[in-house]
């Protein structure tokens, strides 16, 4: 709730003076409408109760009746939601409350359409899982989407095979229902959802057994889908009309894909570019070398190393990437990172030929011992 209980006027409700005018009052009502209406402020709480407040500030404000009367008595304890200030005037804030649900549409900001109109099927959303291979080559999918379809038992309609749902006799087919009540700012008309057909103005006297009367039966449907080759982590694919099926012979709503790219052992994605690492031995690195490179897809790929290559060292390779969706058109690109592997055995030779080398390089390594020696004294004399 917004105002935490405390009072608030009408007028404070609108933003307006006490003496504002009438057209001032309309124009404070329409900005308002426009800032908090639930379609601008779609599972916001507090947007949804202060447009029913300022829709309730209106209907008294605007109608001169009300609005002389409301000035005479003004506010006592708190708005609907919390109490009314017209408690002990025949409990109006419940009478509010029943004109703005039915009006609109119990807080949804909609009103009620014709129930026989047809009316197009929701839209579905769905989150789906892609390796990088699939992701960077595209591929053709199956999912199981769960979704309401059409019953086929009774064509949509809820009724057993060989009979027809009748108009509700109680609100003519219309699927709502007027009441009338007294207040003390004159009579107030509310418009309610039927209780007898719950709106649908149709009342089915025998149920199609297959899906209870409801027209519509829970699915498992199959829906092949071909990924594009460039989908990434968080891409919405539409399929059209794969969505929930429509009532009234209204068309299927949409489903959405959502796409999430799995991790790979040995590639990193940064937008179309993909990162690897390359790990080749000290003499590759010291004498240069042509090694295969790893690559997601495609051809093989062979990267000269040249002499003297340093760990860390990055190699780019165009075009070996991920294609783009958006952007540049065209592949990333992909980047080999190179490492140096030192080794962690080595055969006697290749320890004595690494002690050889240090003592060339001049440097200090660690004395390995009898093997050591043996070769030292060899090669010193
Ligand atoms: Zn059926
Ligand atoms: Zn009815």
């Amino acid at each position: 709730m917004y105002s935490g209980g405390e009072t608030e006027d009408l007028y404070q409700i609108l933003g307006v003076p006490r003496d504002a005018s009438a057209a001032d009052i309309k124009k404070a009502y329409r900005q308002l409408v426009r800032k908090y209406h639930p379609d601008a402020n779609p599972g916001n709480k507090d947007a949804e109760e202060r447009f029913k407040k300022i829709n309730m500030a209106y209907e008294v404000l605007s109608d001169s009746q009300k609005r002389t009367q409301y000035d005479q008595f003004g506010t006592v304890g708190d708005m609907p939601g919390g109490g009314s200030p017209f408690e002990g005037f025949g409990g109006m804030g419940d009478i509010f409350g029943d004109i703005f649900d039915s009006v609109f549409g119990g807080g949804t900001g909609r009103r009620r359409a014709n129930p026989n109109a047809p009316r197009r099927g929701a839209d579905l959303e769905m989150e789906v899982e892609v390796t990088l291979l699939e992701a960077a080559t595209g591929a053709a999918k199956e999912f199981q989407i769960p979704r309401w379809e059409s019953c086929a038992a009774c064509g949509g309609s809820g009724a057993k095979a060989g009979t027809s749902p009748e108009n509700c006799s109680q609100c003519g087919g219309r699927g709502q229902v007027e009441s009338r009540q007294q207040t003390p700012f004159g009579q107030f008309v509310s418009v309610n959802t039927c209780p007898r057909c719950n709106g649908s103005g149709k009342f089915i006297r025998e149920k199609c057994p297959e899906c209870g009367g409801q027209g519509r039966v829970r699915t498992q449907r199959k829906v092949e889908v071909k990924i594009p080759a460039g989908v990434d982590t968080g891409t919405r694919l539409r399929i059209s009309g794969e969505g929930e099926a429509g009532t009234n012979g209204g068309g299927s709503g949409d489903l959405y894909l959502v796409v999430g790219v799995q991790e790979h052992p040995d590639f990193k994605r940064e937008g179309g570019d993909l990162h690897t690492r390359l790990s080749i031995s000290f003499p590759q690195a010291a004498l240069g070398c042509a090694v295969d490179v790893p690559v997601l897809f495609g051809d093989p790929e062979t990267l000269d190393i040249p002499a003297g290559t340093q760990p860390g060292k990055v190699f780019t390779i165009r075009g070996r990437g991920v294609p783009r969706l958006r952007g540049p058109r065209g592949k990333g690109d992909l980047f080999v990172h190179v490492t140096v592997d030192v080794p962690t055995k080595l055969t006697e030779k290749q320890r004595a030929l690494l002690e050889e080398l240090a003592r060339e390089m001049n440097v200090d390594v660690e004395d390995s011992g009898v093997f050591g020696k043996f070769f030292r004294n060899l090669f010193e004399g």
